[in-house]
């Protein structure tokens, strides 16, 4: 049996990018697998994130992925820290996993090469961490993108190591994949590159974007001075417009503005009206649904301890195997 499983960062709220790159994928999965999603708030702690932030933080990811679809019925939703056998697990993974191997990790030498102050232990065991996540549940695979495909491939070297220093066939060997959405990179607002909060906050389309602010936002958006001559190829700003625009707008209003492109008569400023017009009904049903979670704290509750429950159900089945083969019994 496939089962899927996926760490959410909780990182501030979620852009348009994320959704249809990421957040789009996981729903349709629900509908397919048995899938574990979790927000990952024990690997967040790497960065020292105060307890108010934390909290708001973990909280809004909640709320944001139960309005854009993620269903506690289907999937098991689940916060990290509400299941501390992932802390076992990761422990036990610790003691077979070796210095080098861990320092070998790319994202870890960019972390300690970008942060020299902060490298701690944490940053150097996240590939330990992670495969206790996906291993916990018997995972077999992870919606990730190529960045991820090392740490993955470390999640199979833990659960192969485990298998054979026990020899049982406990873990399965977990993959990425990403067949069931078609890989989109949403641009973003500041001309160059993909939608992410790092170019900025004039970068970023919000799901919970206020209105206002995405107007300005999409108003101010980068452009460049017009067609060069009729047929010419867009900027990449404005080729970045016209991929924003293939996502919310109409075939009809697209084609209005290529044609117009075409023919030299665009006028920029029509254009990001009619964009801002149609993100604006496109995000309006996630915004005010996303307020309304936010407001609702028996929801988050309910949706939590729900995730909770079958997350360590799942989680307590994997480690009473694990316990018995290490050697634990109880004398009791
Ligand atoms: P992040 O929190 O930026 O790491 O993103 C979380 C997820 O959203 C990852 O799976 C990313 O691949 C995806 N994602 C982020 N930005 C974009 C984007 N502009 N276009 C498509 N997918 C994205």
């Amino acid at each position: 049996m496939e089962t899927v499983v996926s760490g959410i960062r909780p990182t501030g709220m979620l852009h348009i990018g994320n959704y249809f790159g990421a957040v789009r994928n996981f729903i349709q999965l629900q509908e397919s697998y048995p899938c574990y999603f979790f927000i990952a708030d024990f690997h967040s702690l790497t960065t020292h994130p105060t307890p108010a932030n934390l909290h708001s933080s973990v909280k809004r990811v909640l709320a944001e992925y139960l309005a854009v679809g993620l269903n506690p019925e289907k999937a098991t939703l689940y916060l990290q820290s509400d299941v501390p056998e992932v802390a076992e697990l990761y422990l036990y993974f610790n003691m077979n996993a070796y210095l080098g191997e861990l320092e070998r990790v790319s994202s870890f030498k960019e972390k300690a090469r970008s942060q020299p102050d902060n490298i701690n232990a944490g940053l150097l065991t996240y590939p330990v961490l992670m495969a206790a996540d996906i291993l916990l549940h018997k995972g077999t695979r992870v919606p990730v993108g190529k960045d991820q495909e090392q740490h993955l491939e470390m999640a199979r070297t833990f659960g192969n190591r485990f298998n054979r220093l026990y020899q049982a066939e406990v873990f399965p060997e977990p993959q990425a994949f990403s067949e069931t959405a078609e890989l989109v990179k949403v641009p973003g607002l500041t001309g160059a590159g993909k939608m992410s909060k790092s170019a900025g906050e004039a970068d970023c389309i919000y799901l919970a974007e206020p209105a206002d602010s995405l107007h300005k936002k999409i108003m101010r958006a980068k452009t460049d001075s017009g067609p060069a001559e009729p047929g010419s190829k867009p900027s990449e700003a404005v080729q970045n417009l016209f991929d924003l625009m293939k996502l919310v707008c109409s075939a009809d209003v697209c084609t209005f503005y290529h044609v117009a492109y075409q023919e030299g008569t665009i006028r920029y400023g029509d254009m990001k009206k009619q964009l801002a017009e149609d993100m604006e009904l496109f995000i309006a049903p996630w915004r005010e649904k996303i307020s309304a979670i936010l407001a609702n704290d028996n929801l988050l509750a309910k949706t939590a301890s729900l995730g909770a429950e079958k997350a360590r159900a799942s989680a307590a089945a994997t480690l009473a195997e694990v316990r018995h083969l290490i050697g634990f019994r109880k004398f009791y």
